[in-house]
């Protein structure tokens, strides 16, 4: 090892533990810190107007925390009492931006890790947005839509005085979907008195944006995509494991399809079923309504199509895939698991899902040269599109399909190249990660020290 990798792990470690000392039992948010600190130190450590500027001890506060209760009445009367946060990590770049996340795991720890990474991806889009993520530790679950309403509306109560259109914009994330935009969006209307583009992911006829629901799925298939052909290859003729069930795992598929690949696989909490044959359009098609519509669960695959199996309570990663997608949640493949894609033939990987790979599963993945494009870069789609959205709201038209897809297309390819012009180690690797860190810092950097100590 030369001295000047020596003296930047010894930076890292040092960093870390005063991380950890600040943050004590925020697990998640250590390890999405740790990751970028590790690629990022040896850049700023070459660089005096970055290590001067104290940027990176900066970059890790959060500019605030909004904690707070969330009553409610479920259908028996009962009164419940749920624990939402919003955090607003960094709005150098513009307005925050950053989606809600309704799970019974979202703890201040979660929220941070991700707001962190929303820093980071937004700066990739190119688009003006800053970084926040927020939730509550309510489970949509088996609720009633009234149940959900009613906590939906509940929460904006608070919620409102902190967000708006030119302040923090919040969108969907796991458990809010269309329905719980709908609710959220229909109770700041009527809290503000105003008409205006303070949460993406709306339905069509209230603000939305074609394409906004397909958008991190079809992203992170364009990204592959990318990377794919930038060494000659496609995904077409593929065999893929894709995971989840969700918003970005059913469009991902889609698109995967659409470009000639062949998806295998498919999971939720319950877990995973593998269809040799392949999830073709009319398979897709079905799983939607189960799992759109009927909020069904994934065995039931099974049920109806025979040529596929169910694993309970397994992943997928032990599938024999060309390429794999994760897009569930965070660290739902780890170090054994990523050795078994690799040693199974894998030769790229892109996360759909936030930090669904643990810092040992990525390590493994650059260790044997697999191509491998990190969440910051691969779902930055999704934020992308709604960023669309609120240029679409604040001018009053509507973009049509053709249009958006377009832009969404265009921006996966810039952010690729991004990730080329910083992580290409001129030897015929490209280090995905070490490239979507360093472009997303670079502008966020810049324009903290520009603004001076703040
Ligand atoms: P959804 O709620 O639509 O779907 C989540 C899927 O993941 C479901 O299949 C769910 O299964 C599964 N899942 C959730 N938690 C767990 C768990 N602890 N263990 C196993 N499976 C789990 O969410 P999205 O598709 O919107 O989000 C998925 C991931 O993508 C998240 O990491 C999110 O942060 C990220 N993302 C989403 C974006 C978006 O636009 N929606 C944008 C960028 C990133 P089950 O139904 O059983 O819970």
């Amino acid at each position: 090892m030369s001295n000047s990798t020596n003296d930047a792990k010894k930076q890292v470690e040092y960093f870390m533990q005063g991380l950890i000392r600040r943050n004590p039992g925020e697990l998640e948010f250590h390890q999405a810190v740790e990751e970028v600190a590790e690629t990022l130190m040896p850049f700023i450590m070459e660089n005096d107007r970055y290590k001067n500027a104290q940027i990176l001890e900066r970059m890790t506060e959060p500019d605030r925390v909004i904690i707070f209760r969330v009553s409610w009445e479920d259908d028996n009367g009962n009164i419940r009492v749920n624990r939402a946060w919003r955090v607003q990590f960094n709005n150098s770049i513009g307005p925050y931006k950053g989606g809600l996340r309704f799970h019974p795991t979202v703890t201040l720890s979660v929220l941070k890790f991700l707001g962190f990474e929303q820093v980071f991806k937004n700066s990739l889009t190119g688009l003006p947005m800053g970084g926040a993520k927020g939730g509550a530790n309510f489970n949509p679950k088996g609720k009633s839509d009234r149940e959900v309403m009613r906590f939906c509306q509940s929460l904006m109560i608070e919620l409102h005085r902190h967000i708006g259109e030119d302040t923090d914009v919040p969108a969907g994330d796991i458990g809010v979907g269309g329905r719980e935009i709908s609710y959220l969006f229909g109770q700041y209307k009527r809290l503000s008195n105003r008409f205006v583009g303070t949460l993406t992911g709306k339905g069509l006829a209230f603000g939305g944006s074609l394409i906004r629901t397909e958008a991190t799925g079809y992203g992170a298939a364009y990204f592959m995509e990318n990377m794919l052909n930038h060494s000659g290859s496609s995904i077409n003729g593929k065999t893929v494991a894709v995971s989840g069930s969700g918003n970005v795992a059913l469009y991902c598929i889609e698109k995967v399809t659409q470009l000639g690949g062949k998806v295998v696989t498919a999971s939720d909490s319950s877990g995973f079923i593998h269809d040799p044959d392949g999830i073709d359009s009319e398979k897709l098609a079905w799983l939607r309504d189960l799992k759109e519509v009927r909020r069904g669960r994934i065995h039931e695959y099974t049920e109806k199509f025979e040529s596929a199996e169910f694993h309970k309570d397994k992943r997928p990663w032990g599938v024999k895939v060309d390429l794999a997608f994760p897009c569930a949640t965070q660290n739902e493949l780890n170090g054994d698991e990523a050795k078994q894609l690799v040693d199974n033939g894998v030769t790229g990987v892109a996360e759909g899902a936030n930090m669904p790979s643990t810092l040992e599963a990525i390590r493994i993945f650059l260790e044997a040269k697999v191509k491998f494009a990190p969440a910051k870069a691969a779902n930055a789609g999704g934020v992308a599109v709604s960023g669309l959205e609120q240029s679409q709201n604040a001018l009053r038209i509507a973009w049509s399909a053709e249009e958006v897809e377009g832009r969404l297309k265009n921006i996966m390819a810039e952010i690729h190249s991004q990730c080329l012009k910083y992580g290409d180690d001129g030897n015929g690797f490209v280090n995905y990660v070490k490239g979507a860190n360093l472009a997303g810092f670079v502008k966020v950097a810049d324009a903290m020290i520009a603004y001076g100590v703040v």
